[in-house]
């Protein structure tokens, strides 16, 4: 489960050209527009992430005067998204760290500034993260919970990852670098004699009408599954008509492999034997930007803005060319990965 709100150090502050009553405040990869003044530097708040539903209690301020507050599971809040203000991008919200706070986390007597920072307060302080309903056709029948020999195909983000992609830069790993595809996540395992299939988070029940059973079908993938008859876990997404946004404009759907998991091993395949085994079984493979890349360093701009500017893009999948989504980047050596999602793409979509 992703941390949604935990507490950080203010790194820095920035004053945005033109205007006098709001400032930048940076938090890891994070820039977050405030009212000059609350936070100043080396500063403990709590940053909520984006998509992070704030219940309407804690932050009566993010709903519009003469608007009502959205409903998600059964709270009211707003969900945080990304946002532009006198020109500047912001993502997420800064809450105050209060003493409150530090007794209920009980890091217990003298206790460190140090020892609250990365402390995830999300439960404590009812923050979720916002999930889009699943439409019927994508949901299906559920079999059970996802299976747990399986890990399942979050990424983190890199404006999380600052402290740690500073080091993989300096130990010049090579990358391989994918196109984020905006669908559904699906995985289809062949695990002890038997194929399944999954959406994100749960297994489902074989049904021919569910999306992800269909797509798999059409891949033959049970089938193909079935006569190399090894335990591994086939990992992509599903996208096209009906799904998300369609921004692909596609007719039908359809199923891009991103990932290969070896359950036995209990390791992905390195994008090198990915690549191999989805040629040699005719599958199709999210389009692929680079196959070793390095992470480049360019003077004047943090790593993470470098990632994320890489992250705009026209798509290539497909004929419409829309914006996309944005880029996953897998270490060819190490099993370390991460996404940068495009922020052109969050302000068009806004999310
Ligand atoms: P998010 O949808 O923002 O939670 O990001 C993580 C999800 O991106 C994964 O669960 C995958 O379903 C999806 N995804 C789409 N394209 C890719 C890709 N090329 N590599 C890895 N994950 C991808
Ligand atoms: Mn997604």
């Amino acid at each position: 489960m992703r941390k949604m709100a935990t507490i950080r150090k203010i790194d820095s502050i920035r004053p945005i050209e033109g205007a006098d009553a709001i400032e930048c405040a940076i938090v890891g990869g994070w820039t977050v527009v405030i009212k000059k003044g609350d936070y100043a530097v080396g500063d403990l708040a709590v940053y909520c992430e984006i998509d992070s539903f704030i219940p309407t209690s804690i932050a009566p301020f993010l709903t519009k005067p003469g608007h009502y507050a959205k409903e998600f599971e059964g709270v009211e809040g707003e969900r945080l998204r990304t946002v532009k203000l006198r020109g500047q991008l912001s993502q997420g919200l800064l809450l105050p760290f209060t003493a409150a706070m530090a007794i209920q986390i009980g890091a217990g007597p003298g206790a460190k500034f140090e020892d609250y920072i990365g402390v995830d307060v999300s439960d404590l302080l009812g923050i979720k993260k916002y999930e889009a309903p699943i439409p019927a056709i994508l949901a299906g029948e559920v079999k059970g919970m996802f299976p747990s020999r399986i890990p399942k195909t979050d990424q983190e983000r890199v404006q999380n990852l600052s402290v740690e992609f500073g080091q993989w830069v300096e130990e010049e790993l090579g990358w391989e670098v994918t196109e984020k595809l905006d669908g559904s996540s699906m995985t289809v395992y062949f695990m002890d004699g038997e194929v399944g299939v999954c959406s994100r988070n749960l297994d489902l029940k074989h049904n021919v009408d569910n999306s992800l059973w269909r797509a798999a079908y059409k891949n033959e993938l049970p089938a193909k599954l079935t006569s190399i008859g090894r335990n591994i876990a086939i990992q992509g997404e599903l996208i096209g008509n009906g799904i998300q946004g369609n921004i692909y404009k596609m007719r039908d759907q359809d199923f891009y492999v991103y990932d290969i998991y070896d359950i036995d091993a209990g390791r992905y395949f390195t994008p090198a034997e990915r690549q191999e085994f989805v040629k040699a079984h005719n599958l199709n493979h999210c389009p692929i930007v680079a196959y070793n890349a390095k992470l480049f360093d360019t003077l004047g701009i943090s790593r993470v803005e470098q990632v994320l500017k890489f992250a705009e893009g026209k798509s290539v999948q497909g004929d419409a060319k829309p914006e996309r989504e944005g880029l996953v980047f897998k270490c060819s050596t190490k099993q370390v990965s991460f996404k940068a999602i495009s922020n052109k793409f969050l302000l068009k979509h806004g999310d």
